[in-house]
């Protein structure tokens, strides 16, 4: 999708500070922290329901190779929810103590 932030940064005509790539999946440190360690797993196709498994393993892979044992994954859907870019992606949030339910 031409005008999307996400695509963008996955094609790398935005710059962004990654931590993983493959053939499906981008995964980059999100912009505005909310934990120490934060990063976004994003599809490289704008709608990509086929590769959420494989997003979920890059999130195993990518905290187990940080070091990270505790950790949430959030992905909001729709405006009510918190969603600002809308191009599916995880937020994976560690570093400090998580609230529940969250706010
Ligand atoms: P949402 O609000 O859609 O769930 O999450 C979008 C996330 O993308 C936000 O946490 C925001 O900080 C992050 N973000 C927005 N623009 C950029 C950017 O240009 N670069 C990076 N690395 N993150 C961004
Ligand atoms: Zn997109």
């Amino acid at each position: 999708m031409s005008d999307c932030l996400f695509c963008k940064i996955a094609a790398g005509e935005i710059p962004s500070n990654k931590v993983y790539e493959d053939e499906l999946v981008y995964a980059f440190y999100d912009i505005d922290p909310q934990a120490p360690t934060h990063f976004l797993v994003i599809p490289k196709a704008h709608i990509g329901s086929a590769v959420v498994a494989h997003a979920f393993e890059v999130i195993a892979q990518v905290t187990k190779d940080l070091g990270v044992t505790d950790f949430r994954v959030v992905s909001n859907c729709g405006e009510q929810a918190g969603q600002s870019v809308h191009h599916l992606h995880f937020h994976v949030l560690a570093g400090r103590d998580m609230t529940w339910p969250p706010g």
